[in-house]
C-alpha cells in the first residue's frame, strides 16, 4: 500500500506549501478540506491543495521517505465535502498570486472565525423537534421549558436548527432536559439547499428612462461576465436600479453578492433590500459575533441565502448559485485592505465575475479613475443617471473665498449668514469637517513651539473632553495638556485651529436656540449612539448637523437644504497624487446629503484657493469633466492608472535600517531584470522604452516617522501588468530570507491606493 502525500496550504507567513502523509486507512480529503496538521511545536489548521501516492521509484521505501525527508502526519481531516468550493479556492489562489501573499494565510482568512479555528461546519446544524409522541402536560411547573417546547411546537418534524432556536430565546440547557425527559429529540442534518421562492414584497418604482435603460442594460448581460458601470449622483436612483437588476436574478433562483463601503453598512441600506424582497438576506461584516457571521457565511455557502450584503471580505464568500454582484460606492477606500492581504475587493470581485459568469455591477456617483479609464476602453459598460430621481434637484455648489475674510474658528461671515438664513427658514444644515478633537495643533505664542507626537512626525491635537489632553490621531499617543511652554516656559499656549468640537462650540454661541448634532468619532463611540443621532436627524425642524467623514457617507437626511465644507485646501495640497480625486469625492459625497427631499439644496466650500482649476473645474462642469483632467494629468505624468504600480513598505525602529533592505531588495530586483533581458534579449529598464519600467525609492513614507517606527517606501511602476508581475513572483518572496529583512517589517502593495 502507499503512502499519500498531502500538500497542505497552512495560515503561516511563508510562501511554500507543505507535505504531510495521510495516515492508512484515512479516506482521501479533496482539495479544499481542512486538515488538522502539526508544525513546529504547534498544532494548525491548514487547507488540502492536492494529493498524490508517493511513488517508491528510487528504490525507496515509502516508510524510509517519509522518515528520510521528516514527513509528518496528518492529525485530522475535519471535512471531506471541501469547506473551500472549488471556484472560491480558485479565485484565492489568483488573489494569493496576484497580490503575492502567502496563500496558506489567504485561505484561512477567507474562512469566518470558528471554522479557522477548526471547529465542524456539522456543529451548527444540530436540529431540534418535538418527540413524536411527547406528552407535555407535565410542563406547567416549567415556565421555561414550556416556553421551548412551544417554540419547537411550532415547527414541523423537519424540526429547526439550533441555531435558529437560540436565536428565537431558546436556551441550549432547556432543550437538553426536554431531551432527557424524552418530549424532544435531537438529529444532525447537513443544512439542506432549501430553494426560497423569492417573491417581491414591494413593488418596484416606476423607472425613469434613464433607469429603465440602464436596467435593460444590465438585465442583457445576465449569465455572463460583464463589467458594468453605472455612474449617477447620490439620489439618482441607482439604488432602485440595483433592485430592479437583481430582481429576475432573484426570481430564477440565483444568488446576489452586495458589497458595501464598511461606513455604508447601515440599516437603511438592509432596509431596502428588506422592503422590496421576500427572501433570505444576510450580512457579513466585522461588527458581528462569530456564531452570527458563521451563520450568515454557512447560508451563502450552501445557497440559501439569496442576497448577501457585506463589506469588503464578503467579497470571498462562497456562493454556488451567484448570479450578480454590486458593488456600492464602487470608489471607496474601504474596498482596499490596507494591511496584510493587500487586496482590492472591486478588483477581485471583477475577476469573481469572470469566472463565475456573472455580470459585475460597479455603482458609484464619483467612480475611482481607475474604473472610468476601464470604461473608455471599453472593459467596463458606462452608464449614466444624470437626473435625480423623484422630484429633488441636484444642489448648487457655491466657493467662498477665505483671503482678507474675518473668520471665526474657520467659520467665515457669508457661511454663518447663510447658516442663519436656514435656520430662520425652519431648514436643516450639514456642516462638514474632517478633523475632529478641539484644534489641531497647541502654539506657544511666545516662541513658536508646537506640540508634537514623540512617535510620529505629527502634531498633537487637542481635546478638552471627556478630560483635557493631547491626542495624537496617527498613533493614539495621549498626554496632559501642558501648563507652560517646555520650549520658553510661556503660559501663553494658543490651541491653534479648529477641530469639530471647536466648531460646535463656536456654533452654539452663535446658534444656540437650535439644536447642534455632533457625529464624529468621539460622539458615537457608545453603543446606540449613532441611532439617536439619526433619529435627531430625522425630526423636522431646524437644527445643525457638524461632523466628519462620518457624515458623508450613506445616510439620508431628507430635511439637510444647506451644506457646508469648512476646509477643502488640504485635499489640494498633498503629496498623494490621489488627494484631489479623494476630496473632490468627498466633496460630492457630502454634497448628496442635501437637497433630498422636496427643496432645493445648496452647498458652500470654503477656500483660500478660489482660483484652483481642479476645484473650479469640478463645480462648474461636474465630476466627470474633473476626473478627464486628471486622467490626462496621470496619463502625462505615466501614473496609474496609466502605469501598474506595486509599492514596497519597510519599516523598522532604525531610519537606516529601513533603507538598507530597501536598497539590498531594489538591488536583487534590479538582477532580476537583468536575467530577464538576458533570458529574452529585451531590454526593459529604462523609463523611456513601451515598457516603462520605472523604479523609485528608496524614499521615506510621507509621514516618515509613525508609532516609533521609521517607514520607507519603494514603489515599482511598469506599463506592462503581466511583466511586472513576472518581475515581482519569483523576487518577492526571496526578500523574506534576505540578512537585511532582520528587525524588519516589509509587505508588497500591489496596485497600492495610498502612500
Ligand atoms: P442613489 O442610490 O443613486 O443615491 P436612490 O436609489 O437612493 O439613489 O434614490 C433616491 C431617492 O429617489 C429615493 O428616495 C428613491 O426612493 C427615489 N427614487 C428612485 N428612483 C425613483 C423613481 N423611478 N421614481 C420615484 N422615486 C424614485
Ligand atoms: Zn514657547
Ligand atoms: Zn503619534
Amino acid at each position: 500500500m502507499s503512502t499519500i502525500l498531502v500538500q497542505v496550504a497552512v495560515p503561516v507567513p511563508l510562501f511554500e506549501l507543505f507535505d504531510y502523509a495521510l495516515p492508512a486507512d484515512t479516506q482521501v480529503p479533496t482539495a479544499g478540506c481542512r486538515v488538522r496538521v502539526p508544525f513546529g511545536s504547534r498544532e494548525l489548521i491548514g487547507i488540502v491543495m492536492q494529493t498524490r501516492p508517493f511513488n517508491s521509484e528510487e528504490n525507496e521505501t515509502d516508510e524510509s521517505f517519509v522518515t528520510e525527508h521528516k514527513i509528518k502526519s496528518i492529525l485530522e481531516v475535519i471535512e471531506f465535502k471541501p469547506i473551500i468550493p472549488a471556484t472560491t479556492l480558485d479565485l484565492l489562489i489568483w488573489a494569493a498570486g496576484y497580490y503575492h501573499y502567502p496563500l496558506g494565510e489567504v485561505l484561512s482568512a477567507a474562512l469566518p472565525a470558528l471554522l479557522r479555528q477548526g471547529r465542524h461546519l456539522d456543529l451548527l446544524t444540530q436540529y431540534w423537534r418535538v418527540a413524536p409522541d411527547a406528552n407535555s402536560a407535565e410542563l406547567s411547573r416549567s415556565p421555561k421549558q414550556r416556553k421551548t417546547f412551544d417554540i419547537l411546537n411550532l415547527h414541523d418534524q423537519r424540526g429547526a436548527p439550533e441555531s435558529i432556536l437560540i436565536l428565537m430565546g431558546v436556551e441550549r440547557a432547556s432543550l437538553l432536559l426536554l431531551e432527557k425527559r424524552g418530549l424532544v429529540e435531537s438529529f444532525m442534518q447537513p443544512r439542506e439547499l432549501i430553494k426560497h421562492p423569492v417573491n417581491l414584497a414591494h413593488m418596484p418604482l416606476l423607472a425613469n428612462p434613464e433607469q429603465q435603460y440602464a436596467i435593460d442594460q444590465i438585465h442583457a448581460v445576465l449569465g455572463r461576465f460583464q463589467g458594468v458601470l453605472l455612474n449617477g449622483l447620490t439620489g439618482s436612483g441607482k439604488t432602485e436600479v440595483y433592485l430592479q437588476a437583481m430582481q429576475p436574478v432573484l426570481e430564477a433562483g440565483q444568488q446576489v453578492l452586495v458589497l458595501v463601503p464598511e461606513i455604508g453598512l447601515t440599516p437603511q441600506t438592509i432596509n431596502r433590500f428588506k422592503a422590496r424582497f421576500h427572501a433570505e438576506i444576510v450580512m457579513l461584516h466585522s461588527n458581528m459575533s462569530d456564531v452570527a457571521r458563521l451563520q450568515a457565511w454557512q447560508a451563502a455557502y450552501t445557497g440559501h441565502a439569496n442576497i448577501v450584503i457585506g463589506t469588503r471580505s464578503a467579497v470571498f464568500t462562497p456562493m454556488p448559485h451567484l448570479g450578480l454582484i454590486i458593488i456600492d460606492e464602487e470608489h471607496d477606500l474601504s474596498y482596499k485592505q490596507q494591511d496584510t492581504f493587500r487586496y482590492h475587493a472591486r478588483d477581485v470581485a471583477l475577476k469573481r465575475g469572470f469566472d463565475q459568469k456573472c455580470p459585475v455591477l460597479l455603482g458609484s456617483a464619483t467612480p475611482s479613475l481607475e474604473s472610468l479609464h476601464l470604461a473608455a476602453e471599453k472593459k467596463l459598460l458606462h452608464l449614466h443617471l444624470n437626473e435625480r430621481a423623484g422630484n429633488a434637484e441636484f444642489a448648487r455648489i457655491h466657493l467662498i473665498d477665505l483671503r482678507n475674510k474675518k473668520r471665526e474658528n474657520g467659520l467665515s461671515q457669508p457661511l454663518l449668514d447663510a447658516i442663519a438664513t436656514r435656520l430662520k427658514a425652519d431648514e436643516q444644515v450639514l456642516v462638514f469637517l474632517n478633523r475632529r478633537g478641539f484644534a489641531p495643533v497647541l502654539l506657544c505664542d511666545a516662541c513658536g513651539w508646537q506640540a508634537d507626537c514623540p512617535r510620529c512626525d505629527a502634531h498633537l491635537t487637542v481635546h478638552y473632553t471627556p478630560r483635557q489632553h493631547l491626542h495624537c490621531h496617527h498613533c493614539g499617543y495621549q498626554s496632559r495638556l501642558p501648563t507652560e511652554c517646555p520650549a520658553c516656559k510661556s503660559v501663553n499656549l494658543i490651541p491653534t485651529g479648529a477641530g469639530t468640537a471647536r466648531l460646535e462650540e463656536t456654533l452654539i454661541g452663535h446658534f444656540p436656540d437650535h439644536p447642534i448634532i455632533r457625529v464624529d468619532r468621539d460622539t458615537t463611540s457608545r453603543v446606540g449612539s449613532w441611532d439617536k443621532i439619526y433619529q435627531r436627524a430625522n425630526q423636522t425642524g431646524a437644527a445643525i448637523l457638524l461632523g466628519t467623514q462620518m457624515l458623508a457617507k450613506g445616510h439620508h437626511f431628507p430635511n439637510v437644504t444647506l451644506v457646508a465644507i469648512v476646509d477643502v485646501d488640504g485635499g489640494f495640497l498633498s503629496v498623494d497624487f490621489r488627494a484631489p480625486e479623494r476630496m473632490a469625492q468627498l466633496i460630492l459625497q457630502v454634497a448628496g446629503r442635501a437637497g433630498r427631499g422636496t427643496k432645493t439644496g445648496q452647498v458652500l466650500i470654503q477656500t483660500r484657493y478660489p482660483e484652483n482649476p481642479l476645484l473650479l473645474t469640478l463645480i462648474r462642469q461636474g465630476y466627470g469633466q474633473f476626473a478627464q483632467e486628471m486622467l490626462q494629468d496621470r496619463k502625462s505624468a505615466r501614473l496609474p492608472p496609466y502605469r501598474h504600480a506595486v509599492l514596497i513598505r519597510a519599516e523598522s525602529p532604525n531610519a537606516e535600517k529601513t533603507e538598507a533592505f530597501l536598497k539590498a531588495a531594489i538591488h536583487a530586483f534590479k538582477m532580476g531584470i537583468e536575467e530577464y533581458q538576458q533570458q529574452t534579449g529585451q531590454m526593459i529598464s529604462t523609463p523611456h522604452d513601451p515598457n516603462g519600467l520605472e523604479i523609485w525609492g528608496p524614499i521615506p513614507a510621507p509621514m516618515e516617522k509613525r508609532a516609533g517606527v521609521f517607514r520607507g517606501h519603494v514603489l515599482i511602476q511598469c506599463a506592462h501588468r503581466r511583466l511586472l508581475h513576472h518581475l515581482i513572483e519569483p523576487w518577492w518572496p526571496a526578500m523574506m530570507h534576505l540578512p537585511e529583512r532582520r528587525g524588519i517589517r516589509a509587505s508588497l502593495d500591489v496596485d497600492p491606493m495610498e502612500l
